[in-house]
């Protein structure tokens, strides 16, 4: 009933919800206070937990904030939702997002754009502004988004709250709309680090309904950011994520943060040499792979169909009316990248690319236990300021991309404000499958 008032009172402001359970939240914390009643003892029994809308629930809709699913309510949970709904969380309602996840401020989304709580004439961020806003605003006490190239740590940087991306195949894809499917894992959102292991924890684990899931031990995350509270960690600052156009303030928020850490770890600066081709490549990858996944939106299996006199024509007018201009925009760039003739130029070229990008991390965890950089390299922007330029909005997610193109963890933790009061936040990333060392970091940072 809390959240259900907050909601109330603030999100009239922020948008940060495209729909809300009222009803179904209230009937499952009626169900949960009989279960605390009698004693029982499950690990979100009560607590209300918001969900990005391309992540399906049984029985609500899944939009993708996108008018081609519109209409659509999920007829499956996804291996998250099974996993939250098994130890009694209360789904309070589905999150806006960029349109299919496809941006870095919430605008894309075909209904409207989420405000940043600490400025409501800001983004904050994207495509997961919904979910970071919600929990910022207390709308919520977690949420899960998902990171395809920064979707997670970029809008919880942006609106001070704690988010992560786990090791690429932690976390069951099962009932996330794919967008590029190499790439996409969901991840979770808190107001504290501890919360957010608490949330990694319960969806983490292998499942069979994802073939690219990884069959590993989960390892007990809260244990492990407890006994990690003092180790020492070698520590690596990439020297391309801190030279060009970076915010000043920003910067110099995050280098005293890291003149802190001076007294108890060990500090060097490391290279990532082929950082600089990371947002070109990704800009082929995840384009070609949406083509492929957005090829299921025909007007025929899911939510909204144009009139049409004949099948293609109902095929190109449902698309046509159906997908924002961003996605459109991904789905041409796609089509051109795998196109013959073009393929090896574009598509296998990126392909090859996203190699070294991952062989620079590998090199470098040959030295270092961790790496520390930025999010983003400014702190939250202007609703309006870029969304007409796609190019200067692809650059905001210019430290996030090399993580997602490498499959590694990679976290977001809030350290500051500026001096007009906006958050900045420090990235912590790691090894493949070391998520609990990147949380202990964080931990420590925090
Ligand atoms: N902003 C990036 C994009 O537009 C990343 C989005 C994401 O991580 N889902 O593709």
């Amino acid at each position: 009933e809390e959240n259900l008032k907050q909601i109330k009172k603030i999100d009239p402001l922020v948008k940060a919800y495209l729909y809300v359970d009222e009803e179904g939240a209230l009937k499952e914390a009626s169900k949960a206070d009989e279960l605390i009643q009698k004693g029982e003892e499950k690990k979100l029994l009560g607590i209300p937990i918001s969900i990005k809308d391309n992540i399906c629930i049984k029985g609500l809709p899944t939009t993708c904030a996108s008018k081609i699913l519109q209409n659509f309510i999920s007829p499956y949970d996804a291996t998250v939702i099974e996993k939250l709904k098994a130890e009694g969380a209360i789904f309070i309602g589905k999150t806006n997002l960029d349109e299919f996840a496809m941006g870095s401020s919430t605008e894309n989304s075909a209904f409207f754009p989420t405000h940043n709580p600490w400025d409501l004439e800001r983004v904050p961020g994207g495509s997961s502004g919904g979910s970071a806003a919600a929990v910022a605003s207390r709308m919520g006490l977690g949420s899960l988004g998902s990171d395809t190239g920064g979707s997670i740590r970029q809008p919880a940087a942006f609106c001070g709250v704690v988010g992560m991306k786990p090791t690429y195949g932690l976390v069951s894809r099962f009932g996330l709309v794919a967008f590029a499917s190499s790439l996409d894992q969901i991840g979770p959102f808190g107001l504290t680090v501890e919360d957010t292991a608490y949330l990694l924890q319960i969806i983490a684990g292998y499942d069979p309904k994802d073939s690219t899931s990884a069959p590993i031990d989960v390892p007990d995350f809260l244990k492990s950011i407890k006994e990690n509270e003092k180790t020492s960690y070698k520590i690596g600052l990439p020297k391309e994520y801190f030279e060009g156009e970076i915010d000043a303030e920003m910067t110099k928020i995050i280098l005293e943060i890291i003149e802190r850490l001076k007294s108890k770890h060990h500090i060097k600066e490391i290279n990532l040499p082929h950082t600089e081709y990371a947002v070109a490549t990704y800009y082929i990858i995840a384009p070609s792979e949406a083509f492929s996944n957005l090829a299921r939106y025909d007007g025929v299996k899911y939510g909204f169909r144009a009139e049409a006199k004949s099948l293609i024509e109902m095929y190109k007018k449902s698309r046509a009316l159906g997908f924002g201009k961003e996605v459109k925009r991904r789905i041409m760039l796609g089509a051109y990248s795998l196109s013959a003739g073009y393929y090896d130029a574009f598509y296998l070229k990126a392909s090859k690319v996203r190699t070294l990008i991952l062989q620079d991390f590998l090199e470098a965890f040959k030295e270092v236990d961790l790496i520390l950089a930025p999010v983003t390299p400014t702190p939250p922007f202007k609703i309006g300021e870029k969304i007409s330029d796609p190019l200067q909005m692809y650059l905001s997610d210019i430290f996030t991309i090399p993580v997602n193109l490498a499959g590694l963890p990679g976290i977001s933790v809030p350290v500051g404000l500026t001096s007009n009061n906006l958050p900045v936040a420090i990235q912590v990333i790691g090894p493949h499958f070391k998520d609990e060392h990147v949380l202990s970091l964080a931990y420590q940072i925090e």
